[in-house]
């Protein structure tokens, strides 16, 4: 007799669940079996996944998301400063900076960080569309606003030597010292970047 498990379609929405990052198949199966306990809470799901794949693309030039039909409201502002563009891993990177209020000028969305492990080469990362736009707009500085993980910084490292032909600024973010906290608080590698980082008061 076979082991008794799910129907089929039940075991597939499971294996789906489960390719999600960040959940394992025990949380996969909750989350399915919480979905299957009461109807209404599949329709609606359902729903907003239609309406991302009809309604939401990314933007050609940014990577930003934005509905169809309209202009991307990053891309098209008159307000921001054209010659200078941050580049993010991810788009949720450039919400975190928006709301920084720090920065006006474009955003470029990479897409992921460079990373061998996961098969991850600059092929699958928006780098092609990235010097397009730097030549395009005539940019002056290119901000590599990445991770300070091993990733990220070999991600910036080969999007410096990149960029470096197209005799712009480039920089990076600073690293240091967290907003309000002590130095006891902060790790060795921290304090070290912070040093290195220091600036004129
Ligand atoms: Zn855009």
């Amino acid at each position: 007799m076979p082991a008794l498990d799910y129907p089929p379609p039940l075991q597939r929405l499971i294996a789906q669940i489960k390719s999600l990052p960040g959940l394992g198949p025990r949380s996969a199966e909750r989350l399915v079996l919480w979905l299957m306990q009461d109807g209404g809470r599949v329709e609606p799901l359902v729903d907003a996944l239609r309406d991302v794949t009809t309604r939401v693309h990314a933007c050609d030039q940014c990577g930003f998301f934005i509905e169809h039909d309209t202009d991307c409201a990053l891309c098209h502002s008159p307000k921001r400063q054209q010659k200078i563009i941050c580049v993010v891993e991810q788009a949720a990177d450039v919400l975190r900076l928006e709301r920084s209020g720090a920065f006006s000028g474009l955003y470029h969305v990479l897409g992921g960080k460079l990373s061998p492990l996961d098969n991850v080469t600059p092929q699958d990362l928006r780098i092609d569309s990235l010097i397009d736009r730097v030549r395009q707009l005539q940019a002056e500085e290119v901000i590599l606003a990445v991770g300070s993980d091993v990733e990220g910084e070999a991600t910036a490292s080969y999007l410096n030597d990149m960029l470096r032909p197209e005799g712009i600024a480039v920089s990076r973010l600073a690293q240091g010292m967290p907003a309000g906290g002590a130095l006891d608080h902060v790790d060795e590698l921290t304090l070290y970047q912070a040093l290195h980082g220091r600036r004129r008061v």
